[in-house]
């Protein structure tokens, strides 16, 4: 069976690693130059929206998915006689902040509170109602933070000049920042894997710890149930994460992913099936893998630079995965997993890690 996958970063990559066991194959789909799962399996390089060649492409393949929620819903990739999961209806929701975060408002999911911002004006109108300190986020395209302005004060508002459709919502004032790697199979079937920790630096994810320290079983539950509210409704299939602010008992949702997630690597060496391979056993209609873990995980990513690999490998219980691109700041190149019997044993090997990544 071949697996069509728009978008060759890491994660296509990883989904590629994941799938060969399985006997699976796969073609990918990306603009880019170079994309990294080009190492790994062919790649078609064009533009999502171009039609060129695509019903074609699409008679060689069994299924397609996307690891990459900024591929345009429209694009013909998406609109032949191939299943395409997660469904189209997930991609446009999440795709957009308005719509996602009024879906997770009509499902009874909390969120932060928030508005749509067209215009400087609007935003000046808007201010009052969600209150100071506030985010200013662009409906479409961001992602690591990017399209987002913390507004702390009304002159810092004044400086903000809008040229695109916006969100602004309330600045939470949150516990900590946990994500939930959900995953629904064809036949309706659902997997949970538990609260993941996430720490980011400079809006870019920067350490997970799987389970999250200290969740209560109630807060699990809420996650789980939040997540399978959503996955009912757009009859999803596949990897979903949601991105939660935690705030006491209470999980506000931040967003979404309809793909496997950078918090939910830890799955690799963590749990009895990674992600990677739940999303596959889910879309090509397998039964879905444990989501049981194999012991305490913590994942850091490696961003703009590779530590000195030597060193790394050097340390017992380290798992080192590398994405085969060149370092740049700010970009993600690699991420280390660490497993461990005990939160001692994890943090000291935690900290031996965190040494060697700049
Ligand atoms: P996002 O791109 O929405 O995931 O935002 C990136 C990061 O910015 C989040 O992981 C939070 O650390 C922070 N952030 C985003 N929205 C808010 C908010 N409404 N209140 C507080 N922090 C936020």
């Amino acid at each position: 069976m071949t697996i069509g996958v728009l978008g060759g970063g890491q994660l296509g990559r990883m989904i590629a690693l994941a799938g060969y066991p399985l006997g699976l194959r796969f073609l990918f789909v990306d603009p880019s130059e170079d994309p990294c799962a080009g190492r790994v399996a062919p790649v078609v390089k064009q533009h999502y929206m171009d039609a060129q060649g695509v019903q074609e492409r699409l008679r060689q393949l069994q299924v397609v998915t996307y690891e990459f929620e900024n591929v345009d819903a429209d694009s013909p990739w998406l609109a032949g006689d191939v299943d395409v999961y997660p469904p189209v209806e997930a991609l446009r929701v999440t795709q957009d902040r308005l719509l996602e975060k009024r879906c997770f408002r009509e499902l009874g999911i909390e969120t932060p509170t928030f508005t749509p911002v067209d215009s400087d004006s609007e935003l000046q109108g808007s201010l009052s109602r969600i209150g100071l300190p506030c985010v200013l986020k662009t409906r479409r395209f961001g992602y690591d933070g990017k399209g987002q302005s913390v507004i702390r004060t009304v002159d810092d508002a004044a400086e903000i000049e809008i040229h695109a459709a916006c969100i602004l919502e309330s600045f939470v004032q949150f516990d900590r920042e946990l994500s939930i790697i959900a995953v629904r199979g064809k036949n309706g079937e659902t997997a949970f894997y538990p609260l993941v920790e996430n720490e980011h630096r400079n809006g870019i994810l920067y350490k997970s710890i799987s389970p999250s320290p200290n969740v209560s079983k109630s807060v699990q539950s809420l996650a789980e149930d939040y997540a399978r509210r959503v996955m009912e409704k757009l009859d999803y299939v596949g990897v979903l994460a949601i991105e939660f602010f935690q705030y006491g008992e209470r999980l506000l949702a931040n967003e979404m992913a309809p793909r496997v997630h950078n918090s939910g690597h830890f799955s690799i060496e963590g749990s009895d099936t990674s992600q990677f391979e739940n999303h596959l056993r889910a879309i090509t209609g397998l039964p879905l893998g444990s989501t049981g873990e194999r012991g305490l995980s913590c994942m850091i990513n490696l961003v703009g630079s590779i530590p000195d690999i030597d060193k790394v490998l050097a340390i017992p219980g380290a798992h080192l995965h590398l994405y085969d691109k060149e370092p740049r700041p700010g970009r993600k190149v690699g991420h280390i997993t660490v497993v461990s019997d005990s939160r001692e044993t994890l943090e000291l090997t935690v900290s031996q890690v965190e040494a060697l990544v700049g």
